[in-house]
């Protein structure tokens, strides 16, 4: 056999915000093609009008587009397989279903909801199939002629499929190996409604990938129920030689417990299920997105590659570039992947450290803003470079304190304000560090101090360090600590010199008589 050229989709439904399962599904099949100098395509699955959210579509170009992740061909790409929203295709997969149907390998169905209700209730575990297609209203208990008249007449129907039971249907998955199911316990699904004269999932899906000659259908664990009836239905359209080879991703499942990973989890541990924020058009509700929260497109990329796959050796921070080498669908685990979004933050966290501090600014800024703070991005990028490495206390959701490194330019602010903010109060009762610092005769050191600082000529680390070093050194004081409680009100941030010279010698004056008044 020829070696195929590989063609891979990504093929939502447009029915909310992406997924971040989804987003993975769509890397993973990048990855593939440009591993194999394939073509990655987007098609909408659009079939399902009463499903549809007009935004989603949109939504989701614009979470790839913030990814980085660039499809070949599909809606908003153009491409000669077009159209790729399935909603434009309708009378292609007229001609299909009619194929079948002209093949004998579909057939009509007038059954109301009321009527196939009433059987449900009437047998346990009603399935429309071959030992029950006898009993409903269908091409096999009425004439051509009868069926034809109604039709006619435009009386509803849909086509099902005619599955031959008894059969071991075998899915031969990539990553999970051949998969067997016996074709009796698969019902005659519905591939066409008169309704909305528009196919189903099934039928659109399967006549897509073909017209689109896709070579590998990867996509989540979800889909591997449908597969035997995708199988099949290759061969009834006699495409079975050019049948896609399937490969169903592992479930991306809740941090703690047992199951699949919901947006519950995110709200509940405070990290986001979706690519960006998104606002629901129904109910009014917003929920988080990754970009919002401030995290950097390629550590989403990177943490989403490992969820599921890995190198085979220790290494974690892979580049685009080195995922597509190394990446290697027969080496996905068949069991889900926990989502750790405490690694999210570290893969975050790495990221942000290789960037060049004033690529931390606009994201700072917006968070100053909020606190209704300006500075500028010579400020920012400043505080940016001294405070980065410092460690910030949080509270996980299950209630716990912890430790963790900055991930986020909105970890910054809260050790960050007495960069911006004079301290308004030193509250020597309840900080151990100022009462353990602010002793008798410290505000005379203070005073020494400040006439020191008054002598500075340049205003810069070295230049306040030039007089104060030696002063220190001689008289054996040492008033770093009581100092940063002055300037800071407490015991954190960086070192003195670099806070004294951001803050500039008019600042830190005030700062040091404020303490000293208020703390004697
Ligand atoms: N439209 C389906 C979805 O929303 C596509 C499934 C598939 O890839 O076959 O996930």
């Amino acid at each position: 056999m020829t070696e195929r050229k590989v063609r891979v989709r990504f093929a939502p439904s447009p029915t909310g915000p992406l997924h971040i399962g989804g987003v993975r599904t769509a890397l993973y099949n990048y990855l593939f093609a440009k591993q194999h100098n394939g073509d990655l395509i987007f098609r909408i699955e659009d079939t399902d009008s009463t499903r549809l959210v007009e935004t989603a579509e949109d939504y989701i170009i614009e979470s790839f587009n913030w990814l980085g992740i660039k499809f070949d061909e599909g809606v908003s790409y153009g491409g000669n397989h077009g159209p790729y929203r399935q909603s434009e295709r309708r009378d292609i997969y007229k001609k299909y279903v009619q194929q079948l149907l002209d093949d004998g390998k579909a057939y009509y169905a007038f059954d109301t909801p009321e009527e196939l209700n009433k059987k449900r209730e009437e047998i346990e575990n009603f399935q429309y199939d071959a030992s029950t297609r006898s009993m409903m209203r269908n091409s096999f208990t009425m004439s051509a002629e009868e069926v034809k008249s109604l039709i006619d007449a435009g009386e509803q129907y849909v086509v099902r499929f005619k599955i031959e039971p008894g059969r071991d249907v075998v899915v031969d998955d990539m990553i999970r190996g051949k998969v067997v199911i016996n074709s009796s316990i698969l019902d005659d699904k519905v591939l066409y409604k008169s309704a909305d004269q528009l196919p189903t999932y099934h039928l659109a899906n399967i006549v897509d990938d073909h017209l689109m000659e896709v070579s590998h259908v990867i996509r989540g664990e979800e889909w591997l129920p449908s597969a035997p009836l995708h199988v099949l239905l290759y061969e009834a359209f006699g495409w079975a030689d050019t049948m896609p080879r399937f490969a169903h991703l592992p479930l991306l499942l809740k941090p703690v417990g047992n199951g699949k990973l919901s947006k519950r989890d995110g709200d509940k541990f405070g990290f986001p299920v979706f690519p960006l924020e998104w606002h629901d058009p129904k109910s009014g509700q917003t929920s988080m997105g990754y970009r919002e929260k401030g995290y950097l497109p390629e550590a989403v990329i990177n943490f989403l590659a490992l969820l599921g796959w890995n190198p085979g050796n220790d290494k974690e921070i892979l580049s685009l570039n080195e995922m597509v080498e190394l990446f290697d669908l027969s080496k996905c685990s068949k069991n889900g992947a926990k989502f750790d979004y405490v690694k999210a933050a570290w893969f975050n966290h790495q990221y942000l450290m290789q960037i060049p501090d004033k690529d931390w600014c606009p994201a700072f800024d917006k968070v100053l803003r909020e606190a209704g703070i300006e500075a500028t991005a010579e400020q920012e990028a400043e505080v940016v470079r001294m405070m980065k490495t410092k460690v910030i206390e949080y509270t996980d959701g299950l209630g716990n304190k912890k430790k963790r490194n900055i991930s986020f330019a909105s970890d910054l602010w809260p050790l960050t304000q007495f960069f911006f903010v004079t301290p308004s109060s030193y509250d020597k009762e309840g900080d151990k560090f100022i009462r353990k610092n602010w002793k008798e005769g410290t505000a005379d050191e203070m005073r020494q101090m400040l006439s020191l600082l008054n002598e500075v000529s340049a205003w810069t680390v070295e230049g306040i360090k030039a007089v104060i070093d030696p002063w220190a050194e001689q008289t054996g004081i040492k008033p770093w600590n009581a100092w940063r409680v002055a300037l800071v009100g407490t015991g954190q941030g960086p070192d003195m010199y670099e806070l004294a010279a951001f803050l500039g010698k008019e600042e830190v004056t005030k700062r040091m008589n404020n303490a000293i008044a208020a703390l004697g």
